[in-house]
């Protein structure tokens, strides 16, 4: 089966830009991992042209939390695919529209964001496709990241980013809860993970225990310092 995107490992394509979105696949399903910034999902779009592979395929949209980078697309794609949109239930509210989307004032004067209905809300340890639902509440308080135990995969939304070469945590500023999220950090380091996909920066496909190591020891002097 065709990848989608930047191949990263067998079955993931990589949509990268400012955030990415990632596509997954495996046996006769497609699955998207957050939805890009662009509200028409261009990026999206444009690698499934690419790829000679219709837009329609994806079966399942996952999305990580509810910032605007991460879902802004999410409408357009749930139009053209038809799939089913799935987040933590923390955050469903503000995907779907039930609340306001968290973001800084300045942004919301001229970036629209349709909202898209939550065809599923999901909680800590649910599975859904071969994925495992990792709750890491912190950056949002409806944090997830999509664990594959078999292929040890994380897609790590904005639980964990990468950055020159390093993990670490998105900005300080755009945190719910910052000790949290610093605290989250322990439960994605008890999963066996051999490929990170995170939602900013590039993937990383080797040595991510002893990388989320150095973080989760600088974290409390970088994050937390009062
Ligand atoms: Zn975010
Ligand atoms: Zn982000």
């Amino acid at each position: 089966m065709a990848v989608i995107g930047t191949p990263v490992v067998e079955g993931v394509g990589r949509i990268a830009g400012f955030v990415n979105a990632y596509v997954f696949r495996e046996g006769s399903d497609t699955y998207l991992i957050d939805t890009t910034m662009n509200k028409n999902a261009n990026p999206v779009r444009k690698a499934f042209d690419k790829a000679g592979v219709s837009l329609s395929s994806v079966g399942t949209i996952l999305l990580t939390h509810a910032h605007v980078d991460h879902i802004r697309g999410a409408h357009a794609v749930e139009q053209a695919s038809h799939a089913g949109v799935a987040c933590h239930e923390v955050d469903a509210p503000a995907v779907d529209g039930r609340s306001p989307l968290r973001m800084p004032p300045v942004m919301r004067w001229f970036l629209r964001v349709r909202p898209v209905a939550v065809g599923r809300s999901l909680h800590d340890g649910d599975t859904i496709g071969p994925f495992r639902v990792v709750y890491a509440p912190g950056h949002t308080m409806g944090e997830v990241a999509f664990y594959h135990p078999g292929r040890r995969i994380l897609f790590s939304g904005d639980s964990v980013v990468e950055r020159k070469g390093k993990l670490t945590l998105p900005a300080a500023g755009f945190a719910a809860d910052l000790p949290k999220a610093v605290s989250s950090l322990d439960i994605l380091r008890k999963l066996q993970v051999d490929t990170l996909l995170p939602g900013h920066g590039v993937p990383v496909t080797r040595d991510v225990a002893p990388m989320l190591d150095e973080l989760i020891r600088r974290a409390p002097r970088d994050y937390l310092r009062a």
